[in-house]
């Protein structure tokens, strides 16, 4: 791994109690105390230094694997640890504290194991899971095109049936971790149809061209680009006209995700913030003592524990597979990713004009917070959706 970061420095420390009492259960606590540890030890240190190297290494990635965590939302019959929706959540907000991109590589592997765990046959499943859940296949998620953003269903990318393969020919945009993936959840149409199909990316006719954005720098983004790949029919999840399906039900996931990322998002900034706002001194004080620099405080703070509850209500309602889930996740995930905007805004400001440089690690949680606005589901896709929801339109 990357040696430990300076600028993670008094920003990164956490207060004892963030004063939630959120109904949690024993095993829920415990397991949340030890992903908090994990991430002090393994990730906080060095996300800055990932964010400016612009990858993250692979001893990172290992020692993902090796926590359990690339099998969080894979059942122990197929090798994963098989956490409840609330733990996972969890998982989530504590990676997402640490380091977005980190917490990206949970969403997408976690979306890939899901699709093949919700729409798998028993063969498909024995076949990827337990390669999955234990880190040996990477995974990640093809829905975006040059051409395919928000409207999902504006995919081009062909698969033409040939013999026993499909043949894809396409360009996926905006891979997260596509540059080290090993198998691509990737969309496409055969004949006019949507389609599901799990892609080698080690396969001929895969060319990967790295692309680097402002937020989750660390997070390894790749162009993919199809020309004539292979894929064995025994590859499609689900039948043909079934991939939009698959591809909905896998974003609910990757939205519960990035929604408890933000939430983890908020709270490096309050705690950022708080630090440095009782050791900086101006004015005869800590600023801490201004009242204006309160006022952030308490919004970042009350920010925090709205976002919070809202994730945990929807992950609650996952486990209990009631089917208002969706509905809340979408709430949350819009809630938590504009709250997490505000939060790195304020932390940034109160730091003043060291929140703009590497020394702390507040502008790069402003980075990645542009970014929980724009994916799973833009603020205005999710503004369209919610309210179309409350007029009773859908
Ligand atoms: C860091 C990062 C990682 C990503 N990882 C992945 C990944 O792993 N896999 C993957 O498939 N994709 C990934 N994406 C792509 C992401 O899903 C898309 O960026 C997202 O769906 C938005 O599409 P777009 O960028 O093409 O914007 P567009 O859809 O072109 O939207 C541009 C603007 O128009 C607005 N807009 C669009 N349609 C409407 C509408 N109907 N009503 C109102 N406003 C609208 C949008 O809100 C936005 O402000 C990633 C993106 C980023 C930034």
């Amino acid at each position: 791994m990357a040696s430990a970061d300076a600028s993670a420095g008094p920003g990164d420390r956490r207060p004892a109690d963030d004063g939630l009492r959120t109904g949690l259960g024993a095993a829920q606590e415990a397991a949340r105390a030890g992903f908090a540890a994990w991430v002090e030890a393994q990730v906080a240190p060095f996300a800055g230094a990932w964010d400016r190297e612009g990858r993250t290494p692979g001893s990172a990635v290992r020692a993902m694997a090796e926590a359990g965590f690339l099998g969080a939302v894979v059942p122990s019959e197929f090798g994963g640890t098989g956490m409840d929706a609330v733990t996972f959540g969890l998982l989530n907000e504590e990676l997402g504290r640490g380091c977005s991109s980190i917490r990206s590589l949970l969403t997408v592997h976690s979306m890939a194991c899901y699709a093949v765990l919700r729409w798998g046959s028993r063969a498909q499943k024995e076949a990827w899971l337990p390669r999955m859940a234990g880190g040996e296949l990477i995974g990640a998620f093809g829905l975006s095109e040059p051409n395919a953003g928000s409207d999902a269903a504006a995919i081009e990318t062909t698969a033409q049936l040939d013999g026993d393969a499909y043949v894809l020919r396409g360009t996926k945009k905006w891979t997260t971790y596509g540059q080290i993936a090993d198998v691509l959840l990737c969309f496409a149409r055969a004949d006019g149809k949507p389609v599901a199909l799990l892609v080698d990316l080690h396969a001929p006719g895969v060319t990967l061209t790295p692309l680097q954005v402002a937020g989750t720098r660390a997070s390894m983004l790749a162009e993919i680009a199809l020309d004539g790949v292979r894929v064995p029919k025994e590859n499609r999840l689900a039948g043909p006209g079934f991939g939009l399906a698959v591809a909905l039900s896998v974003l609910e996931l990757g939205r519960y995700s990035v929604a408890f990322g933000s939430v983890g998002i908020i709270r490096a900034c309050l705690d950022a913030a708080a630090v440095y706002a009782s050791t900086r001194v101006q004015g005869g004080s800590v600023i801490a003592q201004h009242q204006l620099v309160q006022a952030m405080l308490a919004e970042m703070a009350t920010d925090y524990r709205a976002a919070r509850l809202l994730c945990l209500h929807a992950g609650w309602l996952r486990d209990q597979g009631d089917p208002q889930a969706g509905r809340e996740v979408f709430h949350a995930k819009y809630f938590a990713s504009l709250a997490a905007t505000r939060a790195a805004l304020a932390a940034v400001q109160v730091h003043g004009a060291s929140g703009l440089t590497d020394d702390y690690p507040v502008e790069r949680y402003l980075r990645d917070s542009r970014v929980m606005e724009i994916i799973e589901g833009s603020t205005q896709i999710q503004q369209v959706t919610l309210g179309r929801w409350a007029a009773g339109l859908d």
